[in-house]
């Protein structure tokens, strides 16, 4: 068991990112976390320098774990449906690998923060850790809904296996997804590829070749794209050319309609896409071909 002030600063620091979330939209940087939340006026860190992370204000369990990209530790999600984590070094005993043990027998909720760029992470929770596979030196975790907490009866229940395994998933597509998008914005300096929106709220992270197509989740397969040219690229209003240069269908050059129609699309054919400065990261000019050759036939 948890003691109580311990608990209450848990349940606090739910609460706040509960709030939080909507804003940022699962969204939320070092500054934030390691700095943003009060308790008693004392600022405590909910993020820090180890991957399992208790703050001094907490006893006994940690509060949070962490993935960081390229970590020395794997942390992959192989079957689309797990959150595996791995122990710290290959110490069953260290005294972090012991509090998460600690956490899963006694099924305290922790934070799951998953590194997407350098100083920004995604954020889930509440998470539980439901397995410990010294073998493969790693724990299991499952995502669990908030209001299950505030009703301990339902932790009990026979299908919180089934929901837990449906909620886990769901998160899991939705950091792949966060993943995408805050590379591919990121890349493109949060501006719009073809007219330089730069309002990061207004920006997609657009796929070349869609998922269901077997487009992969790199930066080449995509584009950083305003709402409205990414749905006009999506319909075939306007393509991309595979030396990177905008082409709005014919049909749409002659309609004579408002600004919007105007500027924000027929003045853009022939412009050349505004791009990622790393080779790497530019789009693949095959994907854009595919997509090309779409449009043309469109
Ligand atoms: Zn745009």
């Amino acid at each position: 068991m948890e003691d109580t002030e311990s608990y209450k600063i848990r349940l606090a620091i739910f609460k706040w990112l509960e709030q939080l979330i909507p804003l940022y939209d699962y969204v939320l940087n070092w500054e934030q976390l390691t700095k943003g939340f009060y308790y008693a006026n004392i600022p405590i860190p909910l993020i820090g320098a180890k991957g399992i992370w208790k703050p001094k204000a907490i006893n006994k369990y940690p509060i949070s774990i962490t993935t960081v990209q390229k970590s020395i530790y794997t942390d992959e999600f192989i079957d689309d449906e797990t959150l595996y984590y791995s122990y710290r070094g290959e110490d069953h005993c260290h005294p972090d690998n012991v509090g998460l043990r600690d956490a899963m027998n006694d099924q305290i909720p922790l934070i799951y923060f998953h590194q997407l760029l350098k100083g920004v992470y995604h954020v889930t929770w509440p998470i539980f850790i439901v397995g410990d596979e010294p073998d493969k030196l790693r724990f299991t975790a499952s995502v669990e809904s908030y209001n299950v907490l505030t009703n301990s009866s339902l932790l009990q229940e026979p299908e919180a296996k089934y929901r837990r395994k449906y909620q886990t998933k769901e998160v899991l597509i939705r950091l792949h997804q966060k993943s995408f998008r805050e590379r591919i914005l990121h890349a493109y300096r949060e501006h719009c590829a073809i007219c330089n929106l730069q309002h990061r709220s207004l920006l997609d992270a657009a796929h070349i070749i869609p998922d269901h197509d077997g487009g992969k989740p790199e930066v080449s397969n995509g584009l950083s794209l305003c709402k409205i040219h990414h749905a006009a690229y999506d319909q075939n209003i306007l393509g991309i050319s595979p030396d990177y240069k905008v082409e709005i269908r014919n049909d749409i050059l002659s309609e004579i309609d408002g600004p919007m129609l105007k500027y924000g699309l027929q003045e853009m054919n022939g412009h050349k896409l505004i791009l990622p400065h790393s080779v790497k990261n530019k789009p693949d000019k095959n994907g854009l071909d595919f997509r090309y050759q779409q449009f043309k036939s469109a």
